[in-house]
Formats: C-alpha cells, sequence, structure tokens
C-alpha cells in the first residue's frame, strides 16, 4: 500500500488495503494502531504513519464516486446467518460475500455497526463515513435484517436449518442467552476454536466479542476474517483450519549499526502530522510525503520468492537449525539495481547469466564452504560488475538479494 501511495497510485492502494481491512477510513479514525509498534523506522525516529495512510486510501476511494468493490467468485448458492452488524460480522460478511457464498447479517438495532455506531463519539468517528464503508458491503450483496434480535431457542435453531452455516458476531454474549441457544460456554463467551471460532455446534461459528476480551475494533475484523476463511473451509468440504498459513521469516531486530543501510535509500524527514491532528487526515501532498518516509525493509518478492514458495510447499520450519542470522547490508551504488547480500542463496543463477552475456567483471562466488558468498571480484563496486545484465540478474534472483530499483528509490536518491 505504501508503494502504492507513493506512486499515486490509489486505486491499487485501496485495492490491497481492503484485502484485509473492511472498514479503513473506520479504523484509520479510531484505531490507535498496534501495526506502527512493528514499524522498523521507529529505531530511527518515528513509526510511519500506517493507520493514517491507511485512512488516506481509503478516504480518496470513496470520494470517488465509484468506489472499489472487489470481485466475487461465482455464487455457491450457500447461504450464511450472521448475527450481529458489527466489526466482526461485517467483516466476515466482506469476505464470504467474495467466496460466493450469499449472506444475511441479522441486528437487534435499527442501524448496521454496532458500538461503531452507538458508541464512538461522533467528533471521532462521523457517521457518513461508517455507513458510506457499511453501503459498499451492502453493494457486495449483503442483505441487513435490521430490528430483528435473535434471542429465543425457536429464531436461534430457524437460523441453523433456513442457513447453511451461523455465525454469531454479536458483542459479549451472557450466560443466560448461551444456555438459551444451548451453546457450550467458556469464560468469557462462547467456547469456539480459537484458530478458526468453530464452535461444537455444527455449522455455527463465532467471533469477536462473542469469544474473547477485544478492546479494539481491528481485533474484532481480523476474528471476522478469519471465521470467514472458516465458513468457507466448511462450506466446501475442506479440513478447517482458518486462515491459510503462509511461509514467512523475519530478521528481527536490527542490530547496531543496520539502520543506516536502510536510511541511505530514503529521505531523512520526521514524520507528518494532519493539520489537526485530533479530527484530519492527510493531505495528498502529506500523505506522499509521508510515504517516501518508508524503509521497504520487507520482501521485494513476496507473491514470486522461489524460497518461500518452496519453503511453503514442502512446510519448511525456519526455527528447525536456529543460528546466527547475517548482518543486513544494502549495496545502493548502481543506476538500476540494489543488492541485499544476506538475502542470497548462493543460488548461482546470477552468475550464470553474467558468464552467458560475457560480462567484463560479474559476479563470482567467492570463499569456500559454508562462508561461500555471491559478490564482484576483486571487491570492485556493484555498478562496475554489471554494466550489461543487471536487469536480467534482478529478474532471475529468486529472493531478490538482486532487485530493481522501484522508480521511487531513484526519486528519492536524486533528492
Ligand atoms: S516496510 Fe515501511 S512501514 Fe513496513 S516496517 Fe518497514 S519502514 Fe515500516
Ligand atoms: S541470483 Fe540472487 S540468490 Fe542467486 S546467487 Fe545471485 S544474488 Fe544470490
Amino acid at each position: 500500500m505504501i508503494r502504492q501511495i507513493s506512486a499515486e497510485n490509489m486505486r491499487d492502494a485501496i485495492r490491497t488495503v481492503k484485502r484485509d481491512i473492511t472498514l479503513p477510513a473506520v479504523l484509520g479514525r479510531i484505531c490507535p494502531a498496534p501495526c506502527e509498534k512493528g514499524c522498523r523506522r521507529r529505531e530511527h525516529d518515528d513509526p510511519l504513519a500506517i493507520c493514517l495512510l491507511k485512512r488516506y486510501a481509503a478516504d480518496v476511494d470513496l470520494a470517488s464516486g465509484a468506489p472499489y468493490l472487489p470481485d466475487c467468485r461465482p455464487a455457491t448458492g450457500k447461504k450464511v446467518a450472521i448475527i450481529g452488524a458489527g466489526p466482526a460480522g461485517l467483516a466476515a460478511a466482506w469476505h464470504l460475500l467474495q467466496f460466493g457464498h450469499a449472506c444475511t447479517i441479522y441486528d437487534r438495532n435499527d442501524k448496521p455497526g454496532g458500538n461503531l455506531q452507538y458508541a464512538v463519539p461522533l467528533d471521532k468517528l462521523p457517521r457518513d463515513i461508517l455507513n458510506a464503508e457499511i453501503r459498499q458491503i451492502e453493494k457486495l450483496g449483503a442483505t441487513f435484517n435490521l430490528n430483528h434480535p435473535v434471542q429465543d431457542q425457536s429464531s436461534f435453531e430457524n437460523l441453523r436449518k433456513t442457513y447453511d452455516a451461523v455465525l454469531i458476531a454479536a458483542g459479549k454474549i451472557q450466560p443466560a442467552q448461551l444456555q438459551i441457544w444451548k451453546l457450550p460456554a467458556a469464560e468469557p463467551g462462547i467456547r469456539a476454536n480459537p484458530q478458526t471460532g468453530q464452535t461444537e455446534v455444527p455449522g455455527v461459528f463465532a467471533a469477536g466479542s462473542a469469544v474473547r476480551e477485544l478492546k479494539m475494533a481491528v481485533r474484532a475484523e481480523a476474528d471476522g476474517k478469519t471465521a470467514a476463511y472458516a465458513i468457507d473451509q466448511y462450506l466446501t468440504g475442506q479440513t478447517i483450519t482458518g486462515l491459510p498459513k503462509e511461509f514467512s521469516t523475519h530478521i528481527g531486530k536490527l542490530q547496531k549499526g543496520e539502520i543506516e543501510h536502510f536510511m541511505q535509500e530514503v529521505p531523512p524527514h520526521p514524520r507528518q502530522v494532519p493539520d489537526d491532528h485530533a479530527t484530519a487526515g492527510f493531505t495528498a501532498e502529506q500523505a506522499r510525503t509521508e510515504s517516501l518516509r518508508c524503509l521497504h525493509c520487507d520482501c521485494r518478492k513476496p507473491d514470486t520468492c522461489k524460497l518461500r514458495i518452496y519453503s511453503q510447499r514442502y512446510q519448511a520450519n525456519p526455527n528447525r537449525y536456529p543460528g546466527d542470522r547475517r548482518p543486513f547490508e544494502m549495496q545502493i551504488r548502481h543506476p538500476e539495481i540494489l543488492f541485499e547480500p544476506g538475502k542470497c542463496i548462493d543460488c548461482g543463477l546470477c552468475v550464470q547469466i553474467c558468464e552467458k552475456a560475457r560480462e567484463p567483471l560479474g559476479f563470482t562466488f567467492i570463499g569456500r564452504g559454508f562462508d561461500v558468498r555471491i559478490a564482484p571480484p576483486f571487491r570492485q563496486p556493484l555498478a562496475a560488475a554489471l554494466t550489461r545484465v543487471a536487469r536480467d540478474c534482478a529478474a532471475a534472483c529468486p529472493t531478490a538479494a538482486l532487485a530493481l530499483k522501484t522508480d521511487l528509490t531513484r526519486l528519492t536518491q536524486q533528492k
């Protein structure tokens, strides 16, 4: 999202945001931004304003006249009843509809949104913003059945008979209500699998504060998304595992001196603050300036890294052989590419490409055994080593140890 905002590609930015967050304009106003705690830029000054950037992407989208709607899979003919139109229920509907399942949301109130509608102060969350984001869920295909509490046993059983699955996302549930519904209880709510939200009653799932104590709407949304994946697995006869687990490995906390390598690539300006930071969001200029602060310390080939694809396929465990990680280093003195030797797996593809193209210096293997590494020979600089096939090497490198400099990188270096 941050790279897309930098490139002023707002349609892709909102597409990225809405893969995970159903109500980004809402959360951008009320969320305490736990995601920013993990931002590495804070080791230099302040974390990226990730939450405000999401809000900016969402506000631009809502003001566009044709807000983003994702593609949905063909209708499966399956129907899901969701009890509760708060953040967990709304997020579940957003994802279930994309899987092709019809959703009807029941709520005892006359407006959807739960606590977002009835408890958050108006000056913090204008209701036209909340209602505009809920309208997108309706446009995607959700049916709202408002002023419709599901309290007695017969209404609940009726839903179970009429729908293929039922999700309870009605906020904190009183023990007496659980007894009426004949659902097993566990402090503080319904007993459900924490990875999937599946209860012991066939076809009944639970999410959000119905299962656990939650203080943040973003966590309720995440629970709703997890339950949607589990319900889709249930409805399509798969093993119910909840969110698919993607192979991931992290470099962890930076060592002394490593942040300087990242800072070579980015401008040093401080975190942007909206003009009236109590209620306002970023202007276009502030959003772009803030996005340029990103260190791009994530993976540069998250969808195509072959190491990740094979690790996932063969269920590799990155903790099986613990050892010291290699120091982080980034070489940027080349007009087209950058090199992060810590990500190199010594596959030798770049060496072969250089040999084939008769690159005068090229890359070569240096050292032996466990210490072997790839580098230009004779300690020559990157720009001297790769004069003809730098782009080819970056395209072939399976882990993005060699990667194309984004236009953004070039732009910030010109400053
Ligand atoms: S990629 Fe950008 S936003 Fe993410 S942790 Fe690194 S600096 Fe922060
Ligand atoms: S192609 Fe990439 S991973 Fe393979 S040796 Fe070259 S730099 Fe290392």
